[in-house]
């Protein structure tokens, strides 16, 4: 199988991985995605794994199908499609099955947990449904029984989500993946689930904040590495949960636990690592210089995802021209460095999106990273022991 080669634009953040991470053979990506969607995104087996290749080939990742239009009945041709595709990738693939809770659920889950099935996802908002219903009760009792974690989209376009903080409190057995930095109700959920022994929070969002400020709420330990892979991509995915977790202190052990460790144990039927006071402090010092390139870069991504399904990164071209502005400062002081590896990083993604669609694609995770060290700046200065 060919190995899709990093883009050459990538090479510094490759670089920088390696010392984040110097043995990447325990990665474990925890939420991704094959099939297709209903938005037009798909994703085959080949690239999916030569997009994982990047990290390392022996990096595993948790799969499950998307908003897939053939879901109908019960999601049971698109459970079926990523259990085949899960074999024929031995050692690389957890598969989960996507559940509906107004679709036969409880019949569906079992059959592929006989299957071979390693977890469940629930996407509360693509499938309609609350928590605080009969069903999703047998869903949790299913995944108790049967030792698996409950992977949950808790990111865009959702409404408060109190009702799953009580289902999970209910069912406190059952290991938990809140996706996407439970950026629906991060608040709520890291302090009501804050004594939950197996919680987890997924780092796949749009901005680095959000995943800065989870190392706030809860424990590292709690604290998974996700790309939502065809969404974002593994490698510059990873590069952004291990700067932040460098930036929140984090030694080597400790930043593979986040890329792989945690999650493992999750998936063999362990607990997840004991849990440690959450690193960062509430109030941390922040460059304002860097602070200013953040905002535009984030403003871009909001652009060119808010033209879409499918997101028009040649939106983002106002605001990364006023990142760059940013970036150009005679008396940057301590960050000139910083914003010219910045700029450089940006003015590639310039390139990129001006070229192919594929290409332009490539420039998001360049915005992403570029964004991650603009708010991680300098690392490992902001922990609480250290205010
Ligand atoms: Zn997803």
């Amino acid at each position: 199988m060919a190995v899709e080669p990093t883009p050459a634009v990538y090479a510094t953040l490759a670089a920088e991985l390696l010392e984040l991470l110097p043995d990447p053979t325990g990665v474990v990506d925890a939420h991704t995605h094959l099939g297709a969607d209903e938005d037009g995104q798909s994703l085959g087996l080949e690239r999916h794994l030569g997009l994982l290749d990047q990290v390392d080939e022996a990096a595993r990742a948790c799969v499950f199908a998307l908003h897939d239009p053939e879901r109908r009945p019960a999601y049971r041709t698109p459970n079926d499609r990523v259990l085949a595709w899960a074999a024929e990738a031995p050692g690389r693939l957890y598969p989960f099955c996507r559940l509906d809770p107004a679709d036969d659920p409880v019949s569906e889950g079992e059959r592929c947990l006989a299957l071979g099935a390693r977890g469940i996802k629930l996407h509360p908002r693509a499938q309609s449904f609350g928590f605080d219903t009969p069903a999703a009760t047998a869903i949790f009792e299913l995944a108790g029984d049967a030792g698996v974690p409950i992977l949950i989209h808790a990111g865009r376009g959702m409404g408060p989500m109190d009702a799953l903080a009580d289902l999970a409190l209910r069912h406190p057995q059952v290991p938990l993946v809140l996706a996407h930095g439970a950026i629906a109700d991060q608040g709520m959920l890291a302090t009501r689930l804050a004594d939950h022994p197996a919680v987890v929070y997924d780092t796949s969002c749009f901005s680095p904040f959000d995943v800065v400020e989870l190392f706030a709420r809860v424990p590292a330990e709690r604290i998974v590495f996700a790309s939502d892979m065809p969404y974002g991509r593994p490698v510059g995915a990873l590069f952004v949960a291990l700067r932040v977790a460098a930036y929140a202190g984090l030694d080597v052990e400790g930043r593979a636990l986040i890329a792989g460790g945690t999650m493992t144990a999750l998936l063999e039927g362990r607990p997840p690592p004991p849990p440690t006071p959450p690193p960062l402090a509430a109030v941390r010092p922040a460059s304002g210089r860097l602070s200013r390139v953040g905002a535009y870069l984030l403003m871009g991504f909001g652009a060119a995802i808010g033209s879409g399904p499918p997101p028009d990164p040649a939106k983002a071209l106002p605001m990364i021209a006023l990142a760059r502005a940013a970036c150009r400062d005679p008396d940057a002081g301590a960050f000139a460095a910083t914003l010219e590896r910045i700029d450089g990083l940006l003015a590639d993604a310039e390139q990129l999106i001006a070229g192919e669609r594929e290409q332009a694609l490539v420039a998001f995770g360049l915005l992403m990273a570029a964004g991650a060290i603009a708010a991680t700046e300098p690392l490992a200065a902001h922990r609480e022991s250290a205010v």
